[in-house]
């Protein structure tokens, strides 16, 4: 499936504007900068979140990224909300102990305020793992988690040598990855969990978004993985279809986004129908913000003891995080 895009009206009609005679124009500012993305950075951010090992629910390996993510956040420049609550899970009757992070950048700014997020926790289980022995041990999450968060790390660098020229929220979501499909005992089925508790509790020192854009698997490589093989709905290419409900809620961003990408040469951006994905931007879709989330699904790996760094590619953290930058500064 293809959409039209209409983005050439709204430039034709920019362009127009102001020709032939109308009041005189101040001088053109300067262009911001945008700030470069570096993939190889961000490649070493998804490695030292993997290097803490499985940040599941309740482990040493979550307090420590909750820290080395608070650190990075404060090194930042931005201003930093801390957001902890406690939740059972889908996987486990268990209270543990969750933590929202969020920093705000450009906050006096004029603009839309943009929220950009991905989740830091890790799967608890590897409930598609191929061998049915490894299924009850947590998944090391390194597309799954990891990925999202080091584009944003990436992208906080740039934030912090130059300012974004709107209001810009960075939010590490704990709690989104454990859930059980299908399962009856919590709203979303115990996904999303800490999403849902940041829209439903959103912190009252920060302005309520506009936008956001969520990050979730952006890091698969495109290379056959002979031991979990080509499940349904995977294939062996890194590919980012037009998430469904983004979609159908969100049209004009993901059409911007796409179209962005597509200026760029990021050709894992496909304009092919995705699924429709429970993930941490329903909450905020339903909240009535223009949301959208940014996916490969599946990845063969998805939830498998094989979502490693090695099975992830640095190239496809740059493709996302470098379309996000062009939108932020120069769209
Ligand atoms: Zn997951």
């Amino acid at each position: 499936m293809r959409i039209i895009a209409g983005l050439c009206v709204y430039a034709a009609l920019a362009s127009s504007c102001n020709s032939g005679g109308g009041p005189v124009q101040p001088p053109d500012l300067p262009p911001v900068q945008r700030p470069a993305f570096d993939a190889a950075r961000a490649f070493t951010d998804l490695e030292a979140q993997c290097d803490f090992g499985p940040r599941a629910p309740g482990t040493q390996a979550h307090d420590d990224c909750r820290a080395f993510l608070l650190q990075r956040l404060q090194a930042s420049g931005a201003r930093v909300v801390v957001q902890d609550f406690t939740s059972r899970t889908g996987l486990s009757a268990t209270q543990y102990d969750f933590t929202n992070l969020l920093g705000i950048f450009s906050e006096n700014k004029p603009g839309d305020v943009l929220l950009l997020a991905a989740h830091w926790d890790s799967r608890a289980v590897a409930d598609h793992d191929p061998d049915p022995a490894l299924r009850d041990q947590p998944i090391l999450g390194a597309n799954d988690g990891a990925s999202g968060v080091a584009v944003l790390l990436e992208m906080m660098r740039g934030f912090a040598a130059t300012a974004p020229p709107r209001p810009v929220i960075v939010a590490f979501l704990d709690a989104e990855d454990q859930g059980v499909q299908g399962g009856p005992t919590l709203p979303d089925a115990g996904w999303i969990i800490g999403a849902r508790h940041l829209a439903d509790n959103w912190p009252a020192d920060l302005p309520w978004p506009t936008q956001m854009i969520l990050l979730d698997l952006v890091g698969g490589d495109s290379e056959h993985n002979d031991r979990v093989g080509t499940p349904p709905m995977s294939d062996d290419v890194f590919t980012l279809p037009m998430e469904r409900r983004s979609l159908q809620a969100s049209p004009d961003l993901v059409d911007r986004i796409w179209t962005i990408a597509e200026r760029l040469g990021h050709d894992a951006f496909s304009r092919d129908l995705g699924a429709s994905v429970i993930d941490d931007h329903v909450p905020f879709l339903e909240a009535g913000v223009e949301a959208i989330d940014i996916i490969e699904f599946v990845p063969p790996e998805w939830h498998t003891q094989d979502d490693t760094p090695d099975h992830c590619s640095a190239d496809s953290l740059m493709q996302v995080g470098d379309t996000l930058l062009e939108y932020i500064y120069g769209d």
